[in-house]
């Protein structure tokens, strides 16, 4: 890539006068001018290229410019470009028949949406509907997506200002090992006392007013919080027992992300309703939706579903997903995930524990790993504090600085760094990755004095 400071001087001006952007004061935002991307790698008007470790917002699986999602997108464009939902399309139905193949019964049918948002207020109302109850269940530490029901769902600053939505939402505790919200001291013991809390908020909101329980499988931007054996499992018993719907958020841990197609087929359980969209086509064009149960998909067989969006289904975004399964078995994406998880990434965040007394855990799954970083060891006590102002996220921020100077895009969220590049990562760029990151973690050390 070559410089081009004129190009680079009207983006950055017209976005600073005109673009309002997410989660943010819009003041002083300083967005990065992209002027293109390869592969695992983008970059800016200076010709300066980044490795992405975040994939963008973990949705790139297959990486920038794909030159078959590329290809598909034009086949798409030249043969139909739109379809209204009503109407049955050849790659609308092909990529349900896909989804529906890969996690296989008792799953039946898919409705499509046009992100993770709205494929989670839509697996609501379908649960709502289905059980003639109201209220849902979600955890603390969680995103569910940024508007409606779903940021009412979610578990951490982002609903805050937006508690209105959070109609009929009870909030729990999930597992989490490290920081036990139950004091527990072995995985086994968390997994006991999760289920047991879990049980007692069902019964003490009544469990016949309880519709759905939503969790992210492995929790993502909250911590990547892979849970302990044997509690998804109870989660599914639970339901089962109080006739609740389990409803799994695959939005960022589903598509090949923990090296499996959806990131529950890794813990032995089943969900009855199954929400995805990011990796379904790397974002090329937006795409979310729903995998039903065939029990749930029934109960709409007589009823009428009030829901619906004029782009579901829509032509160009579904031929890339079928074209996104096509290149995932091709290209032996899920064997090349573990294989990396498991001999590069697992052994050197192992390393890095001796090395780096900054690092409290390390824990993940795929190429979805998270860095919790510490003031101290023995307390845990957070290297910046949970929703940091800017002045205490300052050593976070050091890092984050000291990674981009040298040329590696880091995925931070509070007292962490997660690993999540793109599936298609090559071994030596995620270890020169790597090797970055394990340079700017001296910062962090040098933060806590060590
Ligand atoms: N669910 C999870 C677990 C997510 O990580 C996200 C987005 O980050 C969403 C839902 C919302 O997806 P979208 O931004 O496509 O609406």
């Amino acid at each position: 890539p070559l410089p081009d400071p004129d190009a680079e001087a009207v983006v950055r001006a017209n976005d600073r006068a005109h673009v309002f952007h997410s989660w943010s004061a819009q003041g002083a935002l300083a967005p990065l001018p992209v002027a293109g991307g390869l592969g695992a790698s983008f970059w800016d008007y200076s010709g300066k290229s980044y490795l992405d470790f975040g994939s963008q917002l973990v949705n790139l699986n297959l990486g920038h410019q794909h030159p078959d999602l590329i290809a598909s997108l034009h086949r798409q464009a030249d043969r139909l470009a739109t379809i209204q939902p009503a109407m049955a399309n050849d790659v609308r139905s092909e990529l349900a028949r896909l989804l529906v193949e890969v996690v296989g019964e008792p799953f039946a049918k898919v409705f499509f949406t046009n992100a993770g948002a709205d494929a989670n207020e839509y697996a609501v109302r379908m649960a709502r509907h289905s059980t003639g109850r109201n209220k849902v269940l979600s955890t603390y530490r969680s995103y569910h997506g940024g508007m409606g029901t779903p940021i009412g769902l979610t578990g951490d600053p982002r609903r805050w200002a937006n508690e209105a939505a959070a109609n009929g939402v009870v909030h729990f505790f999930g597992p989490y090992p490290y920081r036990s919200p139950f004091h527990s001291d072995s995985p086994e013991q968390e997994t006991a006392r999760a289920l047991e809390h879990l049980e007692s908020v069902i019964v003490l909101e009544g469990a016949n007013t309880i519709a759905a329980i939503i969790l992210e499988t492995i929790v993502g931007t909250n911590g990547i919080l892979v849970p302990p054996p044997g509690y998804l499992a109870g989660v599914r018993e639970l339901c089962d027992k109080y006739g609740i719907v389990y409803i799994a958020d695959e939005v960022m841990a589903g598509f090949g992300r923990t090296g499996e197609w959806f990131a529950f087929q890794g813990f032995d359980v089943q969900p009855d309703l199954v929400t995805f969209a990011k990796g379904v086509n790397s974002g090329y064009v937006p795409l979310g939706g729903v995998i039903i149960s065939a029990k749930i998909a029934e109960f709409f067989n007589d009823k009428v579903f009030y829901g619906g969006l004029t782009y579901s289904g829509h032509p160009l975004a579904c031929a890339l997903g079928v074209t996104t399964f096509e290149v995932f078995r091709r290209d032996h994406i899920l064997e090349h995930v573990r294989d990396l998880s498991e001999r590069v990434i697992a052994p050197r965040l192992d390393g890095w524990l001796e090395t780096h007394p900054s690092i409290g855990e390390v824990r993940g799954r795929g190429l979805f790993w998270a860095i919790e970083l510490v003031k101290d060891r023995d307390t845990r006590e957070p290297l910046v504090p949970f929703n940091p102002t800017a002045a205490q996220n300052a050593p976070m921020a050091a890092f984050a600085a000291a990674c981009k100077a040298d040329g590696v895009w880091p995925f931070t969220h509070y007292n962490r760094t997660h690993i999540a590049p793109p599936l298609v990562i090559a071994e030596d760029e995620l270890n020169r990755g790597l090797d970055v990151i394990d340079e700017a973690l001296t910062i962090t050390d040098q933060a806590i004095g060590a």
